[in-house]
């Protein structure tokens, strides 16, 4: 029998430890922490019964992924819980963008820029299934979809900056603005629309979900399907040598590229090294979460309604403070994202104490507090937030990077996404989880597609790998 070793046990490290073993590979995961999940556990953080999800919460291109749908996840415990409205987007004025998993009622909410949002991403949502296949594998391939993925990649590889323009509005103008600040680079850079439009558009085909009980049942069923597998995972096992790897057929690498090559070096071919040594870095997530008593006293009526409440001002102010931190400046008042998760799910809150899960976009390595920033926000939106709050748990940019060494200086996003990083990840291959030796690959959200907790970096480097056995 084969044998795989996968390093890393985010989504990316599950999915293609599930991927070998369904082969018939024997695998073993290693994953230095002690608990498994990378960016996806949760967490009674503050208070017991009152869960948070640690990391990623809200999961549009999850929901959709082709490896999870696969999986018989809801034997596992795992249901999808939707929110009453998606996104809002709130507005000095006291107006609001807001996303309904509709793409009819977001346009007839967002008045004249209904047409030109429904233009955008009718035809997508509606056949996000078969395109699903094509925007979740390497985009430097022929689609196997080409007519519905060039509908989509039109408007994809544009600047954020490009589509805003096609809306008039200030509140459809701020909503699209504050999803493309997903991808956290400035909004007037080539190919920036991408990461907005895609989870816009899967977004519309299933909603924004939460995972029942946090995003950490995700993990414990992953776990447990590996396990029927036949697989073994062991936590608390950090690798930092290559001498420290089992003897394998096939190595994966579920890590950010600096790890890879920390651990490879001198095995690595010379320019895969240099490739994976000049790896750009992000921005970072400075995460801050509440507990807090009754619900945040948002002064718009339907934020109240939402899993997800992007707080940013208008697409200008988003723009620019996007632009600020690309370069290392800290913005007064920051991008912040806040995900009221028990809204869908009301078994995370334990009787009137409910878990506020939020993060700032700051800069790469930002070495202040931003906690201030963002209850600051929160209160230009809620004003008397403050009173509200019982419980704060803080992860500054350092703190995220010793929480899992993947997401270096805070970058949460495993790499800037750049074209280039965004296209090949880490280097310039056609071959890109290809280490360059032969059965060893990178398998992380570093890697084609990108972030996210869809798994499908991990499956296309295993099939990869798969085919390299052959
Ligand atoms: C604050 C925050 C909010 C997010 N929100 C969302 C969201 O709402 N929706 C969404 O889809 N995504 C979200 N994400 C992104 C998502 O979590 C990541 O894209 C995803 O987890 C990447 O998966 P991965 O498997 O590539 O790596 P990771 O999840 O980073 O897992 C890597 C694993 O490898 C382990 N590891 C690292 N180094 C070593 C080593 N040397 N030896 C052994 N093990 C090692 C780590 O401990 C970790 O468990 C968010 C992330 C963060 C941090």
């Amino acid at each position: 029998m084969s044998t795989a070793t996968v390093v890393g046990s985010g989504p990316n490290g599950l999915a293609a430890a599930i991927t070998l073993a369904r082969a018939g590979i024997s695998v073993t995961v290693l994953e230095a922490t002690d608990r498994p999940g990378g960016g996806c556990r949760s967490s009674e953080l503050l208070a017991p019964g009152l869960i948070h999800d640690d990391c990623a919460a809200t999961h549009p291109m999850a929901i959709g992924s082709p490896f999870l749908k696969s999986l018989d996840l809801a034997r596992h415990g795992v249901h999808w819980l939707l929110p009453e409205v998606d996104c809002v987007h709130p507005l000095d004025d006291g107006t609001a963008g807001l996303l309904y998993r509709s793409v009819d009622e977001t346009a007839t909410e967002l008045g004249s820029d209904g047409a030109p949002w429904r233009a955008l991403f009718g035809y997508p949502s509606r056949h996000f299934d078969t395109l699903a296949e094509d925007i979740t594998a390497p985009l430097l391939r022929v689609p196997r979809h080409p007519i519905q993925m060039a509908r989509f990649g039109l408007p994809a590889v544009l600047p954020a900056s490009a589509i805003a323009r096609l809306l008039r509005t200030q509140p459809g103008r701020a909503l699209f603005g504050g999803v493309a600040a997903h991808a956290f680079r400035p909004l007037h850079y080539p190919m920036t629309a991408a990461v907005g439009v895609g989870i816009m558009t899967a977004g519309h085909r299933y909603g924004w979900p939460v995972v029942s009980g946090g995003t950490g049942s995700l993990v414990r069923a992953l776990v447990d399907t590996l396990t029927e597998l036949g697989g073994t995972l062991h936590t608390g096992v950090r690798i930092d040598r290559a001498s420290q790897l089992p003897d394998a057929d096939l190595t994966l690498l579920d890590l950010e590229p600096g790890s890879v090559a920390k651990i490879l070096d001198d095995r690595l071919p010379p320019g895969v090294l240099r490739s994976l040594k000049h790896f750009r870095h992000g921005p970072g997530a400075f995460k801050v979460d509440f507990a807090i008593e009754g619900g945040v006293p948002w002064t718009n009526p339907n934020a109240h309604r939402a899993g997800t409440v992007h707080l940013g001002g208008s697409y200008d102010e988003i723009a620019s403070t996007e632009r600020q931190i690309h370069r290392g400046i800290m913005p007064d008042r920051p991008f912040v994202l806040v995900g009221q998760q028990y809204l869908a799910d009301p078994r995370r809150s334990a009787g009137n104490i409910h878990p506020l899960w939020t993060y700032a976009h700051v800069p790469f390595g930002y070495t202040g507090d931003a906690t201030e920033a963002i209850i600051c926000q929160i209160e230009r939106f809620a004003p008397g937030f403050r009173e509200c709050v019982v419980g704060t748990a803080v992860r500054s940019t350092t703190e995220m990077s010793v929480y899992n060494a993947n997401y270096v200086g805070g970058d949460i996003m495993t790499g800037a996404k750049d074209i280039r990083q965004l296209v090949f990840g880490p280097r310039i291959s056609l071959a890109p989880y290809s280490l360059g030796v032969p059965g060893m690959f990178i398998c992380s959200a570093a890697a084609p597609p990108g972030p996210g907790a869809h798994g499908m970096c991990g499956v296309h480097a295993a099939n990869a790998a798969l085919l390299h056995l052959r």
